[in-house]
């Protein structure tokens, strides 16, 4: 019966030659090597099975790339350049090495769209379910990094595309902005990818930047799988858009005129986060996007 090893053996014999990499999988650790004056930015990401992917539905190659994008995704909404990252993986003990191996395809084929390489990890098996961490290494390349506390009264808030009803299939197969998000980091004051969903991630924003916010919810941009959910469970499509996450779109906030982005509304000093509706009456965005509970 094939093991790890077999497994392991098999990424260092199909790992790619990168700059950064000193010395890549078969070792302790990997080693770097690593600009002098960059910042090193270094975040982890962690998909289980029955809550960011289903196994009985969703290709290995789907989730692996489903990993490592949410990971990108963070990269993006501080502005750095992903260069390297590393996966945990707890597998099933059913889990096939053909399987295996199709996860760390659909790893690699992202991280290989923006030249980042898997550089290492760890391999368990158990009685569990499939589990996969990726942990992300970015780095500051020159540019401007961009966190969430930065927003200013009378900023304007931005999203970088349509929103709502990822869970059609959009929470798997979209697009990391790392190019905008580093276009964008020399312009924003605060940005923050929507994983959580808009009404969630904006609160993130305004409360890091000590801000509130007034939304203008005939500006938000409504993606055609929000209506599409809206007509099976008549949650309308604007709740839809204010309130699913795992868009991955950026949000972020500017006092620039900038040709990037749909403009959603604006930062105020006010704490306090309000959406303003066809009446023109501003009434509390409650927070209701996504939250892991946790037992007491
Ligand atoms: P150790 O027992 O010292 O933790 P391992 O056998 O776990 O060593 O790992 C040996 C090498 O294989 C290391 O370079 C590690 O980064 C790499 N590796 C192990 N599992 C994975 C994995 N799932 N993905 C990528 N690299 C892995
Ligand atoms: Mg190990």
């Amino acid at each position: 019966m094939p093991g790890e090893f077999d497994l392991i053996d098999w990424i260092r014999q199909t790992q790619r030659n990168s700059p950064l990499l000193h010395l890549g999988i078969g070792d302790d650790l990997a080693v770097l090597k690593w600009p002098a004056d960059e910042l090193l930015l270094v975040g982890v990401d962690q998909v289980v099975d029955g809550v960011h992917f289903d196994s009985s539905v969703h290709s290995p190659r789907q989730i692996g790339r489903k990993a490592m994008n949410r990971n990108l995704s963070d990269c993006a909404a501080m502005g750095c350049l992903p260069a390297a990252a590393v996966a945990a993986v707890a597998l099933p003990r059913d889990f096939s090495l053909d399987r295996a191996k199709e996860l760390y395809q659909g790893l690699r084929q992202a991280g290989d769209a923006f030249d980042c390489p898997l550089v290492g990890g760890d391999t368990a098996s158990w009685d569990g379910k499939l589990v996969l961490s990726v942990t992300i290494l970015g780095r500051s390349a020159g540019g401007k990094i961009v966190t969430r506390a930065g927003a200013r009264p009378g900023d304007g808030i931005f999203v970088t595309g349509p929103l709502g009803g990822s869970i059609l299939g959009r929470h798997l197969t979209f697009e990391p902005r790392v190019q905008l998000g580093r276009e964008l980091a020399a312009v924003a004051t605060a940005m923050i990818d929507l994983s959580d969903g808009v009404s969630r991630d904006l609160a993130h924003i305004c409360r890091a930047s000590s801000v509130g916010a007034i939304v203008d919810a005939a500006a938000v941009p409504i993606h055609p799988d929000a209506v599409e959910l809206s007509r099976r469970d008549r949650v309308s499509p604007l709740q839809h858009a204010l309130n699913d996450g795992e868009d991955y779109e950026l949000l972020f906030t500017t006092s620039a005129q900038t040709g990037q982005g749909i403009r959603i509304g604006q930062i105020a000093a006010e704490p306090r986060i309000f959406i303003r509706g066809e009446d023109g009456t501003p009434r509390p965005l409650a927070p209701l996007g996504w939250q892991h509970g946790i037992g007491r």
